[in-house]
């Protein structure tokens, strides 16, 4: 099979330098889950879930912390990536690249809420990437913020919620150096192209949670870092919309 190359803008599939791949969310996808969406991003599939457990963790009641936690675990299913991947069961060991990623999830999800406002209770977000091109963790961020929130919808209309805990709309984003050029959400072609690789986690209101950057056996300027986190911002502000349009 021929190898996919990128065209002559540095793109994989001729997007502008700035366009976003096609994202649209399917709520709803895991009926017994409090909240669930699988987010298309492209050819990039993962199904975001929340269950809702009524107890807090052990370090929580032990250091008497009010309120409630929020934890996260991601991974790719076998068939997700073009080779088999191994499950971490079958390795028996949870794989590091999975490892970073759920807490990632983690931190910014806990970013969007006040957990005092959650009650005794711990909220897991699942990620599970169905089909993996490129930005696994940006989309598990974008659609675990949907999943959550519909998950305390639930909970709020069940009574159990006095307070909405959610202070912070939460999206994220990949931007990178492609052939000399930023680019706007880097599918697998490109990410593996790319002179430099990053991923955003920021608020509607622009504000960062996480900025994750690395030139790939390169480096790069404050500049191109500049422009890099320009382009991640008008990326922040279509999903923003996605998000709310969704809900
Ligand atoms: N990938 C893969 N197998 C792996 C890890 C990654 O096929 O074990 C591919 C997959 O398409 C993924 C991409 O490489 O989306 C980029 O991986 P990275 O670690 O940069 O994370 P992501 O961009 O998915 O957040």
């Amino acid at each position: 099979m021929a190898q996919p190359t990128l065209v002559s803008n540095g793109r994989h599939d001729g997007r502008a330098a700035d366009a976003l791949r096609p994202i649209r969310f399917e709520n709803g996808i895991a009926p017994h889950a409090a909240g669930s969406t699988l987010i298309h991003w492209g050819n990039t599939r993962v199904i975001c879930a929340v269950s809702i457990d009524d107890v807090v963790p052990r370090w929580m009641k032990e250091q008497s912390v009010p309120g409630g936690w929020l934890t996260a675990e991601y991974s790719m299913l076998p068939y997700s990536t073009v080779d088999r991947k191994a499950r971490d069961i079958s390795k028996g060991r949870l794989d590091g690249r999975s490892s970073e990623i759920q807490r990632l999830i983690g931190r910014a999800l806990r970013a969007s809420i006040d957990l005092t406002k959650l009650g005794q209770r711990t909220l897991w977000i699942d990620c599970d990437v169905l089909q993996a091109d490129g930005g696994t963790r940006t989309a598990a961020i974008t659609g675990a913020w949907v999943a959550l929130n519909l998950a305390l919808k639930k909970l709020q209309s069940l009574g159990k919620l006095p307070q909405w805990p959610i202070v912070e709309q939460v999206t994220a984003v990949s931007v990178g150096i492609v052939e000399g050029r930023p680019l706007l959400d880097l599918c697998y072609v490109e990410d593996a192209g790319a002179a430099v690789d990053m991923n955003l986690v920021m608020t509607a209101t622009g504000k960062y949670i996480e900025l994750q950057g690395s030139g790939e056996e390169s480096t790069f300027s404050r500049e191109e870092l500049e422009s890099l986190l320009a382009l991640g911002r008008t990326g922040i502000d279509q999903l923003v919309e996605l998000q709310n349009a969704v809900l």
